[in-house]
């Protein structure tokens, strides 16, 4: 009799539960901003990556893996972390949804991909920011697809859409929230293009390539200093410093998770500054007009 009060009590607590919120998490910071416009007080959001960390080198901490294993939904978009360590993770939890923020988006190859160890030997001079265009596993696509307020707006369909799915009682909410959301989306991405239309000079270097999405988008061209994830040789840096003043680059965009060494020698090369602006704010509208104001300041220099 007690075991069955006991699972009555159990039933009647799980019950309770059916209108707790969605359990979410996301790769990057960026993408919680995003889940939380659309989800609003239905969604529950963590980011693994925190501000100020560096996704391409994150583990998650034990505390957040064990999170994982009872959460809803995890957004992703290609952090090395999810190919090592989410099959086991959703292998445990199968409840766990899977969305990739990249699912159904035009992707781009990112700049400067040439393999580290032919690097020196060929000094690959690509820095004029056009895709090195390979064959096979030389083609890198770029995972930094939310820089572009366009593409943003999908993955916020994509947001809305799983949420629906996993809580269908609030399909209105979802949608309304997410036109909300779109709408704002519109009008940054108008404010940008207003901003950068004008300009003559449309290139800026950066230490990561983070930033090719925006560029693609408001017709720019980012020159990274950086190559295949690693910090350049001198004949890289000769070559990004040559083609930079060719171009009269001003600006040097770097993360605040990376060094700034390399692209202060750049800029004392170059007469250009150097700025710290992080493509991972979790405040991604303030990061975006901050990225189109330094350009549009820079060209007018
Ligand atoms: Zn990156």
């Amino acid at each position: 009799m007690r075991r069955l009060l006991f699972s009555l009590l159990i039933l009647g607590s799980t019950a309770a539960c059916a209108d707790a919120p969605v359990r979410v998490f996301v790769g990057v910071p960026p993408l919680q901003g995003f889940v939380e416009a659309i989800g609003g007080d239905r969604v529950q959001v963590r980011s693994l990556v925190q501000a100020g960390q560096d996704p391409h080198a994150f583990e998650p901490t034990p505390g957040q893996i064990a999170a994982l294993g009872s959460a809803d939904l995890y957004l992703g978009v290609g952090i090395p972390f999810e190919a090592a360590q989410l099959p086991r993770i959703r292998a445990a939890n199968p409840r766990l949804r899977v969305l990739d923020a990249r699912d159904g988006l035009d992707l781009r190859v990112i700049e400067a991909h040439t393999h580290p160890e032919r690097e020196e030997g060929e000094g690959h001079p690509s820095a004029g920011g056009r895709p090195h265009r390979g064959t096979g596993e030389e083609r890198e696509l770029d995972p930094h697809v939310w820089t572009s307020p366009p593409l943003a707006k999908q993955i916020a369909g994509s947001i809305r859409d799983a949420l629906s799915d996993l809580d269908p009682d609030h399909t209105d909410t979802y949608e309304t929230n997410y036109r909300l959301f779109a709408t704002d989306l519109d009008l940054l991405d108008r404010e940008i293009r207003t901003l950068l239309m004008p300009l003559t000079n449309r290139r800026f270097l950066v230490y990561h390539p983070a930033w090719g999405y925006f560029a693609d988008t408001y017709g720019l061209v980012q020159i990274p200093i950086e190559r295949a994830g690693k910090e350049p040789g001198p004949r890289s840096l000769a070559a990004v410093i040559d083609a930079a003043r060719r171009e009269g680059v001003r600006v040097i965009f770097v993360q605040p998770q990376s060094s700034r060494r390399l692209a202060d020698r750049v800029a004392d090369a170059i007469g250009a500054r150097v700025v710290v602006i992080d493509p991972l704010s979790p405040d991604y509208r303030a990061a975006l007009r901050q990225a189109a104001r330094e350009i549009a300041t820079a060209a007018q220099q």
